[in-house]
């Protein structure tokens, strides 16, 4: 681990430096908001932002990824087998990705890449991926993240952590991918470690008395899931939901997808699209039964998920980052931190 000091009058000439061996993502606004995207080798990463509509989710794990395709040509040797499609993955950074985030990317590696099963596009994409990280200096109001184990300075799941001092950007270099980019951008003012580290402990306890949001999650643990299941309050939970997904594509934790296929021609491509919980047609099998097949499953299935069997089964917290997307976005203002206090507070009426 190393700090590097980095002239904000450098940055840009340094990340356009980086183009040469990194494709690159950052923020970027637009008539919608603030998006990650992909960036032009003319769009430089909007450092000022303060919250992106959307996560850095989509840089792994893409809308809609073409995943496999045949030929269907009978003439062809090989037709109709199913071959992997040709992607890039050439080295990526994603600049100015919040915390909570990288934190949510951590979160979603523990179902991609597991000992038993990895998913081959999503690993692919995330060693090819250097997430170069920015503190959050200003904590928006629905940023709940310090009660759910993350917050504005968490180096979890960064190759490198920035720090904003106006005219500067310190930078905390956590991993050899996050040294290879600095590298990459000519970034080496060495800074010096001990007073560096004590400026980050600053500006981090700083933020961290900004954020004004809450949630509880100590007793979920030990309730069971049956009870939680079978509570009477999803009824209530579920009532003003209109099943619209936002909350789901919103959220950074959120991996559910589906499998389509199309042929053009003679050519037949397999795609996986995001899906959502959320969606009766998500869960609707071929003869027609749904096992959710009502609007209560829906919504008890998506804050169990994130609340209660992600936690029993990972042991790594609830698979919620606190970055009130979700909160924010609802059309119909269903709020995780109001579910969270419910199903934590809940006692079994015997
Ligand atoms: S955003 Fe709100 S209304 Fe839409 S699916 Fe989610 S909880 Fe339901
Ligand atoms: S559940 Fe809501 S608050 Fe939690 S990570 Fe997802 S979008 Fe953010």
């Amino acid at each position: 681990m190393k700090f590097i000091t980095i002239d904000k009058k450098d940055w840009t000439k340094g990340i356009d430096k980086s183009r040469e061996t990194y494709q690159l993502f950052g923020p970027v606004k637009d008539k919608n908001g603030c998006l990650i995207k992909k960036l032009d080798t003319d769009v430089q990463p909007d450092m000022e932002y303060q919250e992106s509509v959307m996560s850095a989710k989509s840089v792994l794990f893409p809308q809609t990824e073409k995943i496999l395709n045949a030929n269907l040509n009978e003439s062809v040797e090989d037709h109709h087998i199913m071959k992997r499609s040709l992607t890039d993955y050439s080295p990526r950074a994603v600049l100015g990705i919040r915390p909570y985030d990288a934190k949510a990317i951590a979160l979603v590696k523990l179902n991609f890449d597991t000992n038993e099963f990895k998913d081959p596009y999503w690993c692919d994409a995330y060693d090819a991926t250097v997430f170069v990280g920015l503190g959050i200096t200003k904590p928006g109001p629905f940023d709940f993240s310090t009660s759910v184990g993350t917050g504005p300075f968490c180096e979890e799941g960064l190759d490198i952590l920035l720090a904003d001092l106006d005219d500067k950007y310190l930078a905390k270099v956590l991993t050899q991918k996050g040294d290879a980019y600095a590298i990459a951008c000519g970034f080496d003012v060495k800074a010096d470690e001990k007073e560096s580290q004590v400026l980050f402990d600053i500006l981090r306890k700083e933020a961290e008395k900004n954020i004004v949001s809450f949630v509880e999650t100590d007793k979920l643990k030990e309730k069971t899931v049956l009870e939680l299941h079978e509570a009477p309050f999803w009824d209530d939970v579920a009532f003003s939901c209109i099943n619209c997904g936002t909350c789901t594509y919103v959220c950074p934790t959120c991996w559910c997808f589906d499998i389509q296929d199309e042929t053009k021609q003679k050519q037949a491509t397999r795609f996986r699209n995001w899906d959502t919980c959320m969606s009766p047609l998500f869960t609707r099998h071929a003869t027609g039964h749904n096992p959710r097949g009502n609007k209560i499953q829906r919504v008890r299935q998506r804050f169990m998920h994130k609340l209660k069997y992600f936690l029993d089964k990972y042991d790594q917290g609830i698979m919620c980052v606190g970055c009130g997307r979700c909160v924010k976005s609802c059309p119909v203002n269903i709020d995780i931190r109001e579910v969270c206090l419910t199903m934590n507070t809940f006692e079994k009426q015997e």
